[in-house]
């Protein structure tokens, strides 16, 4: 491991791959691809495929593997109509982009032509990649959608070397890879080169931030008996749904001392989201024991704009590159947040997990992120786990290291991560988690990053990898992925 602070410097004096690839191609165009899939299939090398290496799970990387790196495939193109191949009807606003363009890339090309596009809450993260194969939710996603469901069409490159443009359109079973690469996950099906997808007008992004420090009492501190988490919580829990209702994004953190809220409403109508937020507003203002830092309502009139405002706060906490990291997630559906007594076992479920992170060192931090594509049907054009759909909040359990904390500490901070997420899945039996954001020790992983899309996507991996040459992550029955 390198030292987080110093990223050029090994901790100790030895330096070696570890888990790294050991060569890797660096990818311009689909040929460049084409030429290292026949290579690594003619050789029998394994192949991992790399975009911005953000991947929790470390999937863009595989020991003694060839990695073709797509960062610098950075084409990005505005159509103002667009014809998917074989399709009837034609898109309007269309954005273009290759498969190493990352959130800020995107952003900073489509905002002059005054178009958003729904990217994450970190810029570095690759758009096309595992983000915009696996899901893919950020502030706009309420309103507009996850990533995978403004996907219009790809450009891609199989297993066998060949060249496809695939959309819902396309003959039967390249429309089935389409399905299964709108959410499916990256890295699995085939190499992404081009990815067409729903842009949408620019409206200003209107954000109620909160953010307040809590009185911590003589003593120790157990978050499950002290009433300010319970309340902030609860008093979070029985606004969601009228917040999802009207398509606003949060993102909610809740420390052992302190909270950062942040809701956020792309409108033209500017007042609006006063109105929507005043019942929790006044309940925050009033509450008599919070030490308010920030409440204040802003309108960013550009993304780069919300971008610049959400990386000073409050954010940024949510985007540490450089450090290790363990994260446990859970969908939480929206029948928990219909009923004062559900929203009791959601308070319940929420102050034990912190209690635990914290009493077992795992920091005592829970992130509820209201920024899925709740208000977006079932749609079964995508490949992404159903339950998210369903879901108003995604909470993340998470804690992190550095290269200087000892193994057993590290160990420690990742089976507190992993336990910490029990009191939600006893909530949820059958549930899910965003596969992207999720335990890579989760037992039941078919179920809870796939649900009931699992058997699909498989035979799609069958069918259009039948020898396993892409990284699969626990794909049963494939030999040689192991590790
Ligand atoms: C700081 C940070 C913030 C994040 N914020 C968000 C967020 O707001 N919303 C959200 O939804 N997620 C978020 N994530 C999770 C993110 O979606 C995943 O880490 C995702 O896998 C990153 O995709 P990537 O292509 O950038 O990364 P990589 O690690 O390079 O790739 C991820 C996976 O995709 C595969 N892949 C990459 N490129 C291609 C390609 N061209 N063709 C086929 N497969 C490919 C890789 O093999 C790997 O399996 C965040 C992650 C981090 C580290």
């Amino acid at each position: 491991m390198l030292n987080s602070f110093s990223p050029s410097a090994p901790v100790d004096g030895t330096c070696s791959l570890g888990r790294l690839s050991t060569y890797h191609v660096e990818a311009h165009t689909a040929n460049d691809v084409q030429k290292t899939l026949n290579f690594v299939r003619a050789h029998d090398i394994r192949l991992s495929i790399k975009n911005s290496g953000h991947d929790y799970f470390g999937r863009s990387n595989a020991a003694n593997s060839l990695a073709i790196w797509t960062r610098n495939m950075k084409n990005a193109q505005y159509h103002e109509t667009y014809q998917a191949r074989g399709c009837q009807s034609t898109f309007e606003n269309v954005g273009e982009v290759g498969a190493g363009i990352s959130a800020q890339e995107a952003w900073e090309f489509f905002e002059p032509l005054g178009m958003l596009v729904t990217v994450g809450a970190t810029g570095s993260v690759g758009i096309a990649g595992g983000y915009g194969q696996g899901g893919g939710h950020g502030p706009l996603g309420p309103m507009y959608g996850l990533m995978v469901d403004n996907a219009i069409e790809f450009d891609v490159i199989t297993a066998d070397g060949q060249a496809r443009t695939i959309n819902a359109c396309s003959a039967a079973e390249d429309a089935e890879l389409f399905w299964a690469m709108r959410g499916g996950g990256g890295g699995t099906f085939a190499v992404l080169i081009s990815y067409r997808f729903q842009l949408h007008p620019a409206v200003p992004l209107n954000v109620y931030s909160f953010q307040a420090s809590f009185p911590i009492p003589d003593g120790q501190l157990n978050i499950t008996q002290s009433a300010v988490h319970r309340d902030v919580v609860r008093a979070l829990a029985s606004n969601q749904a009228l917040f999802a209702s009207h398509g606003m994004a949060g993102y909610n953190f809740v420390l052992p001392d302190h909270m950062v809220s942040l809701q956020i409403l792309p409108s033209t109508n500017t007042e609006l989201i006063k109105n929507i937020t005043s019942t929790y507003n006044k309940f925050l203002t009033r509450y008599p024991s919070l030490n308010i830092i920030e409440n204040t309502y802003y309108t960013f009139r550009k993304f780069s704009e919300w971008y610049a405002f959400a990386q000073t706060p409050s954010i940024a906490r949510n985007g540490p590159v450089g450090v290790g990291i363990s994260e446990s997630g859970r969908f939480l559906p929206k029948r928990l947040f219909s009923k004062p007594e559900s929203v009791e076992k959601l308070v319940d479920a929420v102050v034990t997990a912190m209690q635990f992170s914290l009493q077992h060192g795992g920091g005592g931090a829970a992130q509820l992120y209201a920024t899925g594509p709740f208000s977006h049907p079932v749609n079964s054009g995508t490949g992404v786990n159903p339950a998210f759909r369903d879901a108003l909040w995604e909470v993340i359990m998470g804690g992190i290291w550095t290269s200087n904390t000892p193994d057993s500490i590290r160990h420690q901070i990742r089976n507190t991560i992993s336990a910490s997420v029990e009191p939600f899945k006893a909530l949820t039996p059958g549930g899910g988690c965003y596969m992207n954001e999720g335990d890579w020790t989760e037992d039941n992983w078919q179920q809870t990053f796939f649900g009931s899309n699992y058997d699909r996507l498989l035979e799609v991996k069958r069918l259009f990898d039948p020898t396993g040459l892409f990284n699969c992550w626990k794909c049963v029955g494939w030999s040689g992925y192991d590790e």
